[in-house]
């Protein structure tokens, strides 16, 4: 999927802009002597651009227009170091909610519906992404935001919603409370929009069987936007995105050249129209492929598709919710007296308790009480990083050594 020629020009125009500010990327393209993008060789030899800039660009350093014209920010949650933060224009904000409605519209919503959305509002750009595209789409938004089951329920019921805007574990957790009280016979949902989150087939025929409900996967990350920037259609899984407002190339994350089409890769985005911070070639670190099959859809047909998310290119784990990271879990464990910086995390899904049970194995010297330096290691999880693993302390020598980097982490869940 190469750019054409009208996403070509508009690339061109944003270098251009960039180039007149003193914004974070107009003074690297600057550096770099780029003075425009004319062909697709040149725009495939622009620098990547990626999370670490923005944070480098802390508070507002990439905003590329005046302050008058900044209506609001977003910032994406920080789990390592600074977070993100992200200017719109009241132009920007205007393109997500016609972005939305439009993903809403593919989904097959309309006026007509309830829509009733339990992603949080505040910073993140998701409650309020949902709401945007809801208005613009002329529905009712319900704005639950999450938490507080029962006043979920009864709105769900007294209000007859239609649409459940959710996470995937959030969308689970209504179901269950809905079975479990007996009252399924008393609400309308017709269909599930999920985002946010990779899910299981299994999460989602639990949840699709317990509320007899369509679900759709909604893509975007706040970088650029938020949600809202592709959704699969009926009956498919792959999803449409919008590429008059968004370029998307697939590339090998090790070499950073682009793959063919069909051919699983890193997504990286630009952004084509965007003003308060336009970002080109933006890594996502999110794993899928260009679906060059045509959709069956005459709806949609026009729009290009990827498939739904793989996974995250980098090393990033997520239990209970919490986004994880091994240097994290490193800098942890050599706060301890006596333990070793080996050291490995089983993680996996109890389907009764239905929760993650996280294991995590270190080594300790013969020298130090095992059971008070699991007790230590267990306090500073819960501390630092917000979750309480189960720790097993080792003798110093038990893990297995390797050559290579080791796999630290062993995710036993259906992913
Ligand atoms: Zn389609």
């Amino acid at each position: 999927m190469r750019l054409n020629e009208t996403q070509l020009r508009q690339v061109d125009a944003q270098v251009k802009r960039l180039l007149s500010t003193d914004s974070y990327y107009g003074k690297i393209y600057r550096e770099a002597g780029i003075t425009g993008v004319s062909s697709v060789e040149e725009f495939e030899a622009l620098p990547f651009s990626s999370k670490d800039d923005l944070r480098n660009a802390y508070p507002l350093g990439i905003q590329a227009v005046p302050d008058e014209e900044i209506v609001r920010i977003h910032s994406s949650s920080g789990t390592t170091g600074k977070p993100v933060i992200i200017p719109y224009t009241a132009k920007d904000v205007d393109d997500w909610a016609t972005m939305f409605a439009r993903c809403y519209e593919t989904a097959g919503i309309t006026k007509s519906d309830r829509i009733h959305i339990t992603p949080g509002y505040g910073l993140w750009t998701a409650g309020i992404g949902f709401q945007l595209g809801c208005e613009k789409l002329g529905a009712m938004a319900i704005p639950m935001g999450p938490g507080n089951t029962d006043k979920q329920l009864q709105m769900m019921v007294d209000l007859k919603s239609t649409v459940l805007c959710a996470t995937s574990s959030y969308a689970l957790l209504l179901s269950e409370e809905i079975e479990q009280r007996g009252i399924k016979d008393q609400i309308c949902l017709k269909k599930g929009v999920i985002g946010s989150e990779r899910w299981s087939d299994k999460m989602r025929k639990n949840i699709k069987d317990r509320l007899g409900i369509e679900l759709y996967d909604i893509y975007g990350l706040t970088e650029i936007y938020g949600p809202g920037i592709g959704i699969n259609c009926t009956g498919e899984t792959a999803m449409h995105y919008w590429d008059d407002f968004i370029y998307i190339e697939i590339i090998d994350p090790k070499t950073g050249k682009p793959v063919p089409d069909g051919e699983e890769g890193e997504i990286v985005i630009t952004t084509l129209v965007k003003e308060g911070a336009p970002l080109l070639r933006f890594r996502t670190h999110d794993i899928s492929r260009i679906v060059p099959e045509p959709c069956h859809c005459d709806r949609c047909k026009k729009y290009p598709r990827i498939d739904i998310i793989k996974g995250r290119s980098d090393d990033m784990f997520k239990v209970h919710g919490v986004n994880m990271f091994p240097s994290q879990v490193e800098e942890l464990l050599s706060l301890v007296d006596g333990v070793s910086s080996e050291y490995n995390i089983n993680i996996a899904h109890d389907d009764e308790k239905n929760r993650d049970v996280m294991l995590v194995t270190c080594e300790a010297e013969g020298r130090v009480n095992f059971e008070k330096t699991a007790l230590r290691i267990k306090e500073l999880f819960k501390s630092r990083i917000g979750v309480t693993p189960k720790i097993t302390v080792v003798p110093v020598g038990t893990l297995p050594r390797s050559e290579k980097k080791t796999k630290r982490v062993i995710d036993h869940r259906e992913l």
